[in-house]
């Protein structure tokens, strides 16, 4: 402000500056001028004045150089007083072209600043991408660091598998080895797609009242083995009545997973885990306490970002690309809900604290009943159509295992020529399929009545709302997101009631 008033005295000077040169030039043209053109100098201490002081000064030698026209060089001299029209048309020209003068010069500082502003934009955006484009190679080198973990190891157990076929013991360790690092693998792509539709502002809930305390246990469940692997002891603090919230809970789930596993793995061996579920004022609060490495105060506000890793000196130790934090703070955030993080300090442990609004459940929670038997798979017949002739060949075999007949197509008119001979009471549609979609392949079966009461399901890499409404508006009874757990297709087949 102070800078702006010395910058503006200054062009003040310049104006009065000006002005006296010019008037001085004036006096000394006054016997070749006489009383002709009274103003013709002043419009250079005008000019001048807006080219080194700006507009305001522009104004002031302006308005002296009217006054010094006026006083020293318009007859009656030393009066202020104009009288004849010609010098009045010479004042109203000098008015005219002094005012388009300083405009001029006003437009072109304001364009100058403008083009000013946007090259220190521009610098700035250039920072911003150079920045972001080293963040996302060293987040591409993570990326590959974290997806060749697991793949190192189901490598060496596929090779070591065949070794050792004989020794039933060790073919079974291996075998679990594959499917832990497998399950690893899994995790980690979820997670990545589940942050772009975050990004891209893709993410749905389908949300409905359930009991939290449901979400919870089914969250422990998931990570149990990774607590039994690393010894922890946990304590659950579970109330004895419902808690009603209204969420999606397969996201809920996640949210409690997530925390859940994070704190088994920043957790050092054979340590404390303690998840307290309560209601206070309203909200279901779940706390997921650990006494692991903790967290530096000037990291607990980052540590929701997505790509956020606090010290890759540490948390190297323990992989990850971190994105669990961020995407439970969204979930929490969609649910109307949010998420806190509490810690003393490195070493000392750390608390996170989820809340969400708390809903009447409208009756009791029923829970599902077996409406009928399971089925027996053995007399049942099925048909599977995938362009990935290793995934369809492998299906197979596992559904051959269960004992049933099984037929393979690799593409969509292929699938309708077999269903023109036999009549599966399955079908385990791929939907990326070539030259004809799995939804249109759907569609035709669905019209053609002789497949009437056949189960169609879904089985493919897309997991989504959208994906999921699209499926069932072709015809499909069920939608699989691959890679499919062996044992849960198998239990969806064995719940599924063929007509
Ligand atoms: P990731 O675990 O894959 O790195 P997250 O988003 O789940 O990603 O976590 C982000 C970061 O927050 C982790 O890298 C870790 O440094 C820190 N963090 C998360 N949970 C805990 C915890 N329970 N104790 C200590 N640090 C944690």
């Amino acid at each position: 402000m102070r800078g702006r008033w010395i910058e503006h005295f200054r062009g003040y000077m310049f104006a009065v500056a000006a002005t006296a040169v010019a008037l001085w030039i004036r006096t000394l043209l006054q016997p070749v001028l006489q009383d002709r053109l009274p103003f013709g100098v002043f419009y250079l201490s005008v000019i001048i004045s807006a080219w080194l002081g700006g507009t305001h000064a522009a104004v002031v030698a302006m308005v002296l150089g009217t006054l010094a026209a006026a006083h020293f060089i318009i007859p009656p001299q030393s009066s202020m007083l104009i009288v004849e029209p010609a010098d009045w048309v010479s004042l109203l020209i000098y008015a005219i072209v002094g005012a388009v003068t300083i405009m001029t010069f006003e437009k072109t500082r304001c364009d100058q600043r403008k083009a000013e502003q946007r090259s220190a934009e521009n610098l700035a955006l250039t920072e911003t991408l150079k920045k972001s484009d080293l963040q996302k190679d060293e987040y591409l080198a993570l990326l590959a660091h974290e997806l060749r973990n697991p793949l190192a190891p189901i490598a060496t157990s596929v090779d070591l598998m065949a070794r050792c076929r004989d020794d039933g013991r060790r073919f079974d360790a291996l075998r679990r080895a594959v499917q832990r690092q497998l399950s690893q693998l899994v995790r980690i792509v979820d997670d990545l797609l589940d942050v772009s539709r975050y990004l891209q502002g893709k993410m749905r809930l389908l949300r409905d009242p359930f009991d939290f305390r449901e979400a919870v246990g089914a969250a422990v469940e998931m990570v149990q083995p990774q607590i039994d692997e690393r010894e922890h002891d946990v304590r659950l603090l579970i109330p004895d009545e419902p808690i009603g919230v209204n969420g999606d809970r397969v996201r809920l789930v996640q949210v409690v997973s997530n925390l859940l596993s994070n704190a088994a793995k920043y957790t050092p061996r054979r340590g404390r885990i303690c998840i307290d579920l309560r209601t206070e004022n309203g909200s279901a609060i779940l706390s997921v306490s650990d006494n692991g490495i903790g967290i530096a105060g000037d990291d607990l506000d980052r540590i929701f970002e997505a790509f956020a890793q606090v010290d890759s000196s540490h948390t190297r130790d323990h992989g990850g690309l971190g994105l669990g934090l961020a995407l439970v703070h969204q979930l929490c955030e969609m649910h109307d809900g949010s998420v806190d993080v509490i810690s003393r300090g490195p070493g000392k442990g750390s608390r996170f604290e989820v809340r969400l609004p708390l809903v009447e459940l409208p009756v009791p929670p029923v829970r599902p009943v077996e409406s009928s038997e399971p089925l027996d798979l053995e007399s049942m017949s099925v048909l599977i159509v995938d362009d990935n002739r290793d995934a369809a060949e492998t299906l197979s075999m596992l559904l051959t295992f269960e004992g049933m007949a099984t037929t393979v197509a690799y593409d969509g008119p292929m699938a309708l020529d077999l269903l023109r001979r036999q009549k599966p009471q399955f079908i385990l549609l791929d939907i990326g399929l070539p030259g004809m979609d799995g939804y249109e392949v759907a569609r035709r079966i669905r019209a053609d009545h002789r497949q009437d009461g056949v189960k169609i399901i879904a089985l493919t890499g897309w997991g989504g709302p959208e994906d999921r409404r699209r499926t069932r508006e072709a015809g499909f009874d069920d939608h699989v997101v691959k890679p499919v757990d062996p044992g849960n297709l198998v239990d969806l087949l064995r719940g599924a009631q063929p007509a």
